[in-house]
């Protein structure tokens, strides 16, 4: 059966670092499951110098939603032209996108919770992969082997520039003005909602796994 899982959070709350170590803990999972993550999406579609690439690079910079009729249509198509159940990793984040995903069933929700100055501490310590998109901390959570390189391809890592701590703040404010209201339409909707406190790694991890079990 297709399951569709909506990732929610604020940006920089470790929704990406938490699946990617489900789906290593898990080849079922990673085997049954894409994961669509819009920030990557976009990311990429800017690599590539697509017409999608440039209208985002601008409200990506500036660390505002790129508009949903723009957003929309891609990612429900990418849901319902596979055969694969979905992790959804930064969407829905307006209350639009949110009618729009209930169109496709999603199966749950997991909120991922920390306060602002964690995310603000963690978007400072974050690097990421040009190329390849894998992201690390110049901390001792995740750093590469040889400092400022890509572990999987070799390149030079990068801040994102929207981990600028002032793009950062503005994040939390679109989050709150836009994104929250998102977890109301949902729950409304009838769709079953985890709540996960992600400030600390280990018991998140096993909450967020104790999901899957
Ligand atoms: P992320 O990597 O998830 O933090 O996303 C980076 C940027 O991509 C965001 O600040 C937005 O500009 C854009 N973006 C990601 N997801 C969405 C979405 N669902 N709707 C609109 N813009 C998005």
């Amino acid at each position: 059966m297709k399951s569709i899982v909506i990732l929610f959070g604020k940006p920089g709350a470790g929704k990406g670092t938490r699946l990617e170590e489900l789906l290593k803990a898990r080849p079922d999972l990673a085997e049954k499951f894409e994961v669509l993550s819009v920030g990557n999406m976009l990311r990429e579609a800017r690599r590539q110098q697509t017409e999608l690439g440039k209208k985002a690079a601008s409200y990506m910079d500036s660390g505002t939603l790129v508009p949903d009729e723009i957003i929309n249509g891609i990612v429900i198509e990418g849901i319902t032209s596979s055969e694969k159940s979905f992790f959804l990793d930064g969407f829905p984040r307006t209350v639009e996108q949110a009618k729009a995903v209930l169109d496709v069933f999603p199966d749950f929700l997991v909120e991922f919770f920390v306060e602002d100055d964690v995310v603000i501490q963690r978007a400072r310590d974050r690097r990421i992969c040009p190329t390849c998109s894998t992201t690390y901390t110049t901390n001792n959570f995740k750093p590469p082997k040889q400092e400022g390189i890509c572990d999987k391809c070799g390149a030079q890592l990068i801040q994102r520039p929207d981990d600028d701590p002032d793009v950062v703040k503005n994040r939390l404010k679109v989050y709150e003005e836009q994104t929250e209201p998102v977890l109301d339409v949902l729950i409304d909707a009838g769709i079953p909602a985890y709540t996960i406190d992600n400030t600390n790694s280990e018991t998140a991890r096993q909450e967020f796994f104790a999901l899957f079990d």
